[in-house]
This record gives C-alpha cells, structure tokens and sequence, in this order.
C-alpha cells in the first residue's frame, strides 16, 4: 500500500486549528503537530513564525507553506532548506480586509470625520471647506497581490491613485512608479501613504525621516505591512512638528506593542493590533490543500517566495 502523504503543522498555540482544518481538507493525508521526529519524515511543512530550529527540520519536504503573506518571520529564508520552496499565501481572503481597512481609513481623513467629531464634542455646528479629492493624492507603497487590491479599490472611490513597486506595473486608472529613483516624486504629491510593502533588508528602515519629509505638510501615513519599514522615532517627531497630520498603524516593530510605548496615546496616531487582515482558516486551508495537490500531481503553484529577495 502507498504511503500516505505526510503534513507537520506548527503555528504556536494554534497548531490545533490548523491540524482541524488540514485534516478535514486533505483526508487523503496523515497531519501531525510538529515535532522534529514528525518534521524529518513530512511530505510538506505547514508554518506560522516558526522557531528557528523548526524549517531545517523538514529535511524531506517536497515544500513548506507559509500561514502569511509576509515571510519576514521564517528566520534565515534567504538560505534555510534551499532544496524545498517556500509557498506564502496568495490573498486568501486577505485583499478584501485590506480594503475595508485603507478605504475606512481613506474617507475618515479625506471626509475630515475626526474634526467633525471634535466639533461635535463642542456643540459646534460649521461645515468645513470641502478637501479637493483630485488633490488628495493616494499612494500605495507596494504593488503585488494585496497592494494592487487596494489601489484599484480605491480607485473605484474615485481617488487619484498610484503605486511604487520594484517593476513597473500595467493597472488600470492606478499610476505606477517604479524604483529607488522614481520613490521622491512618487512621495512628493502622495498626501495619503499606504505602506504594503514585505519587510526585507531591502525595505527595513525605509520610512525614516528624510523619506518621510518628502510627504507634502499635512499628509498621513498608514502602516499595514510591518513596523520595521518605519522608524517609530521619525514618524513621531515629523507628527509633533506638524508635518504629518496622522497615522493610523496596524503593525508594530515589537508586537503587542509595548506599554509605554508613546504610539499608545499619541493624539495624531490611530492604532489598532495587527488585525487588518487576519489569516482566514479556511480560505487558507483551501489553498494550501489546492496547492498540495498540484504538487503532488507535478504541477507548478502560484506563491513560491523569491529567496534572494525576500519576498
Ligand atoms: P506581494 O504580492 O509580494 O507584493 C509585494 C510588493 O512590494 C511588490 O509589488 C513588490 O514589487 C514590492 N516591493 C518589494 N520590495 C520592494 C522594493 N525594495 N522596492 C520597491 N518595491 C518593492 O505581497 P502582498 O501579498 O501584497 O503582501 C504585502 C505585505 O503585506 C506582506 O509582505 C505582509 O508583510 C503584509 N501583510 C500584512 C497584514 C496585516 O494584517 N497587517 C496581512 C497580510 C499581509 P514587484 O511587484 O516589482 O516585485
């Protein structure tokens, strides 16, 4: 009898969750829990932050997926296992969370709702001057699966959009920048960022104080990527000054953010905890078993991570 496909899953305290669901989607298979014992005969790796001694446990594993868009926290993907691919999530349910989350965002600051607040605290009945939406210039930094979502979908509000990304790209209505050079211009009338971008040594540290003044006064930055693409110390100096008008984060250099931190109760800083787009189980699930199969049959997936690159 042949033997049956083998998967090992490890993602903390919810490793169970994902054993369920695994299970249910790929009857065909044994699941395990990691273990390295269990790792050294896996078919295929399942992983979510994984300890660093769990990827090179998988010495047989044909590939390893990744319970994330972003691979920033595999430690060592540049060289870790090179024989197997690492296969990262493809917006499996993600993009329209990302959606919901920068579009709310967009129409709070550009609608003016925070003032509209204030004034309502005072009794205060006085219509502001409308924003000029053709002005209020949305750039989103980033231009991939769930970067590209967003910028169309803010498009389809009617917002000038653009985007900056390694490549050039052929979106329609959405503007593309491309490269370190066209970065400045690209800045330089985004009165709206979005940061997408996966944290890499390419990108760790881009959003510091030089790049961010760049940012006409009055602009807003949103983070839904990775802390570490900001500097905390930056962004919150060019806010007390007057530059920035605010910025709503979602991600954090060190997460939960700490108690303490001056984020927590900044008055131009929105924060919520790393929820704008949340791993669905089994939207996940589904891929990963669809892409499973296709390997298994010998067919090439979507999702496999540019080593070298980091993304
Ligand atoms: P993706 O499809 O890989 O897109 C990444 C984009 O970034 C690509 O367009 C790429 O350019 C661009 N890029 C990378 N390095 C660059 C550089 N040095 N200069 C210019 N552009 C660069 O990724 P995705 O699926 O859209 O996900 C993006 C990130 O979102 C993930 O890595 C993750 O960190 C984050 N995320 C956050 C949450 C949350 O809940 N907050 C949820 C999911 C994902 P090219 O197209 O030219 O290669």
């Amino acid at each position: 009898m042949a033997r049956a496909l083998k998967i090992v899953v490890y993602s903390g305290n919810d490793s169970s969750i994902w054993l369920r669901a695994l299970r249910s989607a790929l009857p065909e298979a044994e699941v395990e829990i990691w273990s390295a014992a269990a790792a050294a005969e896996a078919d295929y790796g399942v992983v979510w932050k994984p300890a660093s001694e769990v990827v090179p446990s998988f010495r047989r594993a044909k590939a390893i997926f990744n319970l994330g868009a972003g691979v920033d926290a595999i430690p060592g993907i540049g060289q870790v296992l090179p024989g197997a691919p690492v296969i990262r999530l493809h917006d499996a349910g993600m993009a329209e969370q990302m959606i919901e989350y920068v579009a709310h965002a967009a129409l709070r600051c550009y609608r003016e709702v925070d003032a509209y607040a204030a004034q309502q605290r005072e009794a205060l009945w006085r219509a502001r001057p409308r924003k000029s939406k053709r002005e209020f210039v949305i750039g989103v930094l980033g231009a991939g699966v769930l970067d590209t979502a967003v910028a169309v979908g803010l498009a389809a509000l009617k917002f000038p959009v653009r985007v900056w990304s390694r490549s050039r790209k052929d979106i329609a209505g959405v503007a593309s920048f491309a490269g370190d050079s066209e970065l400045p211009p690209f800045l330089a009338e985004t009165r709206f960022l979005v940061c997408l971008l996966p944290l890499t040594r390419d990108t760790a540290n881009l959003l510091d104080r030089a790049r961010l003044t760049l940012l006409p006064q009055g602009a807003y930055v949103v983070n839904v990527a990775r802390g570490a693409l900001i500097v905390d110390a930056d962004l919150l100096a060019l806010l007390d000054e007057g530059h920035l008008a605010g910025a709503i984060l979602d991600v954090f250099r060190d997460e939960p953010l700490p108690a303490g931190h001056p984020f927590w109760h900044h008055p131009r800083i929105t924060l919520t905890p790393h929820i704008s787009a949340a791993t669905l189980v089994q939207e996940s699930v589904d891929q990963i078993a669809g892409k499973i199969r296709r390997l298994d049959a010998g067919f090439p997936v979507t999702g496999i991570v540019d080593r070298d690159r980091g993304y």
